[in-house]
């Protein structure tokens, strides 16, 4: 059956996760005729399986911290009318924790349904693929195959979790991490393969959640794209906190035996926990698409190859998220979906500046960038001088034990314009914004050093790294 919808722009967005849901919003809003088709959910993986539900489980992660580092303030527990205090264990019941995540994931999955439909978004339940740069064909669950004419297309399918022949997840004990959240119990000994930001999230997560915790990374260090010196703090806060951290192992193989697993190492030494996560990266999802019918150019490794303003080598056709050979963050799906549609219909499209991108690894404590990177400007790449801000000269963070941390500020050389910045602090995710919006308005270390700072603040950090570096910019 085929949908004619007159006059009117007609936009088609295949994939409804963060990227997808944006261009649909965005289309319905500037009154073109949009149709999302979506196989799973809308709200994608990010809702459904990986944003959401991991950063749910690492709030109760911070819970149990906060509660066992309240000891550590004097904070003492009675039970009932006893005089004597107990030393509390706590225990998470993992069950009923997967459980709210889940939930939680569903219900935002369907608010975001119900937003779509408001705006009046057609939306399909199928597999959409390109017939060609006017045609998109979705094959429904009941074997029916709708066709829809197309203006513009979206395509924001975004990716799933690379799987590894030697190590495949069963499901049970060897698991990716979109299945986790089936875990009734907490793994006893989880070991997880893979380093980067996902692994050492959930790392970390799973050792405040009280799981003892292998951690396999095949680099020299813990999360080799981070910041140096912020990746160690973190490295060191997890072999503190019991983690067993073993770099430069590859490991070869993980198979399972009975209520084990076994990961063999590429050097033969073995690793035996109780399960596994494999956190070894992702593939996009556009394979069977029809790009290369369509002449929608991708990389070798299959993303979606885009310019700024997330269109690909078909005028007509776009691409945003996981997909293209941009960042893989929700934050720049959605900035792409938007991005693509004002393009398409003529609004006013900003190109997305990459190099502005804030990020967040929600470890503990969490690390967030912005702007260039001191790897960067020590190759030379920027003209920049770099700032340290230890955070235990912090008063605020005096005051609440912080002691692990740093702001780090870049400015570039003599204009002393900030050019970017680390913060290693606990929730640095929300201690960023004020440096994002420097690098992205170009405001000097001036500008941001007489801002008012909250005293006491940890955000006063960020003050203070400003007006050390007045002295230093030249
Ligand atoms: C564990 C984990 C934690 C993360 N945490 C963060 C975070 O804290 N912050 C952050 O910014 N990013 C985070 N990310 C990254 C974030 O999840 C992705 O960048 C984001 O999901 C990308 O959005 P998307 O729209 O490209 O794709 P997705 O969210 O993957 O959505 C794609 C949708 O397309 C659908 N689809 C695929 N193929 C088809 C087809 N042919 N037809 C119809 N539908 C199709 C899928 O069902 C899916 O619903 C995390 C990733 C992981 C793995």
């Amino acid at each position: 059956m085929a949908y004619e919808f007159g006059e009117k722009h007609d936009l088609v967005v295949i994939g409804g996760g963060p990227g997808g849901y944006e261009a649909a919003l965005t289309g319905a809003q500037l009154g073109a005729n949009v149709t999302l088709i979506e196989r799973s959910g809308v709200g994608g993986s990010a809702v459904l399986s990986d944003v959401v539900p991991s950063k749910a489980l690492i709030a109760v992660a911070e819970a149990m911290t906060n509660a066992a580092a309240a000891r550590s303030l004097g904070v003492e527990v009675f039970v009932g009318d006893s005089d004597t205090p107990v030393e509390p264990t706590y225990k998470v019941d993992l069950k009923a924790v997967n459980s709210r995540l889940l939930d939680l994931a569903r219900k935002q999955s369907a608010d975001m349904t119900a937003a779509l439909e408001k705006q009046g978004v057609r939306i399909v339940n199928g597999t959409g693929r390109l017939l060609n740069h006017h045609a998109v064909a979705a094959d429904l669950a009941d074997g029916e195959v709708t066709e829809f004419h197309t203006d513009t297309t979206v395509i924001s399918v975004g990716a799933h979790p690379r799987k590894l022949a030697s190590a495949m997840p069963d499901g049970e004990r060897i698991l990716t991490w979109t299945q986790l959240y089936q875990l009734e119990e907490l793994p006893e000994h989880l070991i997880v393969v893979g380093s980067g930001v996902t692994g050492a999230e959930f790392a970390s997560a799973f050792r405040h959640l009280g799981s003892e915790v292998t951690l396999i990374s095949s680099r020299d260090r813990v999360l080799p794209g981070q910041d140096e010196d912020a990746a160690r703090v973190i490295e060191e806060v997890f072999l503190r906190e019991g983690m067993h951290v073993l770099s430069k192992s590859r490991a070869e193989s993980v198979v399972r035996d009975g209520d084990q697993v076994i990961a063999t190492l590429s050097d033969g030494t073995t690793v035996v926990g109780s399960h596994c996560l494999m956190a070894v990266g992702s593939i996009p999802n556009t394979a069977g698409l029809g790009l290369e019918g369509a002449n929608v150019q991708t990389t070798a490794s299959g993303h979606v190859k885009v310019n700024r303003v997330a269109r690909t080598s078909v005028p007509e056709i776009y691409a945003a998220g996981d997909c293209t050979d941009f960042f893989p963050l929700a934050s720049v799906a959605n900035m792409q979906g938007r991005t693509a549609v004002y393009h398409a219909l003529g609004d006013a499209a900003q190109p997305i500046k990459l190099r502005n991108v804030a990020s967040n690894v929600f470890t503990s404590p969490e690390i967030a960038t912005v702007g260039w990177s001191q790897a960067q400007i020590e190759e030379g790449l920027a003209q920049g001088v770099i700032y340290k801000y230890p955070l235990e000269e912090n008063p605020r963070a005096k005051m609440q034990n912080i002691t692990d941390g740093f702001v780090k500020l870049f400015a570039r050389t003599q204009s002393g314009t900030v050019i970017g910045g680390v913060v290693v602090a606990p929730k640095a995710s929300e201690l960023i914004f004020p440096l994002a919006l420097a690098v992205e308005q170009r405001l000097t270390v001036d500008q941001v050093a007489n801002a008012f700072a909250v005293y006491p603040s940890l955000s006063g950090a960020i003050t203070d790294a400003a007006r050390a570096l007045h002295l230093l910019k030249g």
